[in-house]
């Protein structure tokens, strides 16, 4: 029998985009429900630049005008955005939005090869970036038949390129607005895609995962009914293009009437700055964060005892730095939400009734409306105590991948449960841990690498006859990608030949994404069908088995 929440069910609106829910409803707009002075909004902490939630929707709605009327963006059309965390990001977001389009966040850090690649799979025609992108954007945008004229500037300015400034200036002249999208009739919010987010799931290349209006709205409505009210502020340090910030940072703060303090790039000394200037009180961070909360020097200059509680997720953290912060910060709570791109952000979250250390090690208890599925390896569903695969079920899990149907149907059992490719156990009160990762992907400081988009990359070296990658444990990352290597006939098995595959690697791809070890052997252990058989090689490394 699968695993119920034991949460009151929400009650989700069928009816409604995200931005209706936002900004137009009178039951959900923190616009309808506040008055003005009390409104939240999104905040540079740098610049201190600020917009409150109706000029949030006021700005959107020039945007989303110019962007119809005057560049022709129609429904269903894609718009990326390529940029650091700004004000304006989310301002682009909920253009796109409010006129039936899609958005498609990709990380600033891209190259040219992936940000190409982002954009062709997420079928792009628009794409607004920043200055700091620009040289990468361009690029890429031409690669992928986005016209010039399509690319825009969240921020700042440059000779010849219309700025999302510019976008309002034009809307604003307009004497009628583009008309807000509604949702067809014969249809819900579960049918229309509004994000497309990037994930390789539990196997193969990334792909661009369809998220539904409904999806964020309901993963919103999961969290909030388990927000504490002293959530009056939420640092946005965690990248916008995630789903943890395009759900926790842009979307939940609008519903809970929050001011969302958005810093454009993560350092310590400008976050701890933030925190104690806004006096943030719940701190989201992933776990590399929180490690230097433990370790970094820096962190004795602050006063932070008014920090309340600590929230992690996108990876596991160490039981030694869970009692690391419990030492440091003895005043503070904790809690941590446990989800994937697919499941919109969280399938599992701690209710405040259990910010304690002492159930840190897990990953909390089931959302509202979900419902979870442990299966054994012998394919029989697992009872409390039984490690095994998480399936998950519910309104925020997403619609599927783009353009693959095949991957969507293997990621979905015939019961239509998400196979998460996490292992996990509950317990007799409902707390779930996650015990192992299953699946193939490599989390680096939270974010997810493809060992596949790796292994590809590595294959078209000269001296590479066959390849497979592996995540490392690694204190602070998490994991790093370790790549084992069969080389061609005739090529030394060197350090120095490794240290040329690294090279190649890290020329290729993005920072996040360099092998951090080669090894290399005589062969890769593959099934009959030709699958790398990750599990021995995995196992191999771990009892120390391999010599390279
Ligand atoms: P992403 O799609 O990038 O959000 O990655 C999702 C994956 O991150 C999950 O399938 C897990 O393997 C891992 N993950 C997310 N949250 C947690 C958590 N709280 N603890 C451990 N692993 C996590």
């Amino acid at each position: 029998m699968p695993f119920k929440s034991s949460q009151r069910d929400i009650l989700l609106p069928r009816d409604l985009t995200t931005w209706e829910w936002l900004f137009e409803s009178d039951t959900y707009s923190p616009i309808a429900r506040y008055p003005e002075h009390e409104l939240g909004g999104y905040t540079n902490a740098i610049t201190k630049e600020k917009l409150n939630w109706r000029e949030v929707k006021e700005a959107a709605t020039y945007v989303s005008t110019a962007l119809v009327k005057k560049y022709g963006l129609k429904e269903g059309d894609t718009v990326a955005l390529f940029s650091q965390n700004t004000v304006w990001y989310p301002i682009a977001m909920h253009a796109t939005l409010r006129v039936g389009g899609k958005v498609s966040g990709a990380s600033p850090a891209y190259n040219v090869e992936e940000m190409t690649y982002a954009l062709q799979k997420a079928d792009a025609k628009f794409l607004m970036t920043h200055p700091n992108s620009m040289g990468v954007a361009t690029v890429a945008a031409k690669n992928a038949g986005i016209p010039r004229e399509n690319v825009f500037l969240l921020e700042g300015e440059l000779d010849g390129t219309t700025t999302i400034k510019d976008l309002l200036a034009v809307g604003k002249m307009e004497s009628q607005q583009a008309p807000v999208y509604h949702i067809p009739k014969g249809k819900t919010n579960f049918d229309i895609c509004g994000f497309l987010s990037f994930s390789s799931g539990t196997t193969g290349l990334p792909k661009a995962v369809m998220i539904a209006h409904s999806n964020v709205i309901a993963q919103c409505l999961q969290v909030y009914q388990i927000t504490p009210p002293d959530l009056n502020r939420v640092l946005a340090v965690l990248p916008s293009f995630h789903i943890t910030g395009l759900v926790h940072a842009l979307h939940l703060p609008v519903l809970v009437n929050a001011e969302v303090i958005m810093l454009p790039s993560f350092d310590m000394k400008s976050m701890l700055d933030t925190v104690v200037e806004y006096q943030i009180k719940e701190l989201l961070l992933v776990p590399p964060i929180l490690i230097r909360m433990v370790r970094d020097p820096i962190v004795d200059k602050y006063d932070l005892s008014h920090l309340r509680r600590f929230s992690s997720g996108a990876a596991p953290l160490s039981e030694e730095i869970l009692q690391l912060l419990k030492a440091k910060f003895p005043q503070t709570g904790f809690k941590q939400g446990y989800g994937m791109t697919e499941s919109c952000s969280c399938i599992t979250a701690h209710p405040p009734t259990l910010y304690d250390y002492k159930y840190a090690h897990a990953v909390g208890t089931i959302c509202a409306s979900t419902t979870v599925k442990i299966m054994k390896e012998d394919g029989t569903e697992g009872g409390v105590g039984e490690p095994g695969e998480i399936l998950a079920k519910g309104p925020q899990i997403v619609m599927g991948y783009l353009n693959n149907e095949k991957a969507t149907r293997e990621s979905f059992d015939a019961d239509g449960y998400l196979h998460t490719g996490d292992q996990g156990v509950i317990d007799e009160n409902g707390l779930i841990t996650i015990t192992d990762r299953i699946k193939e992907m490599i989390k680096v400081k939270g974010i997810g690498v493809a060992p596949a988009e790796l292994e590809d990359l590595l294959l078209g070296h000269e001296k590479v006859e066959d390849v497979a990658v592996l995540g490392i444990k690694d204190e602070y990352s998490g994991e790093l990608p370790k790549s084992y290597i069969v080389l061609k006939r005739g090529h030394e098995a060197s350090p120095e030949t490794g240290r040329e595959l690294m090279a190649y690697v890290r020329e290729r791809k993005v920072r996040h994404k360099a092998v951090k070890e080669v090894e290399f052997c005589e062969e890769i252990p593959k099934s009959a069908s030709g699958k790398i058989l990750r599990r021995m090689l995995r196992d191999k490394s771990r009892s120390g088995e391999s010599g390279g």
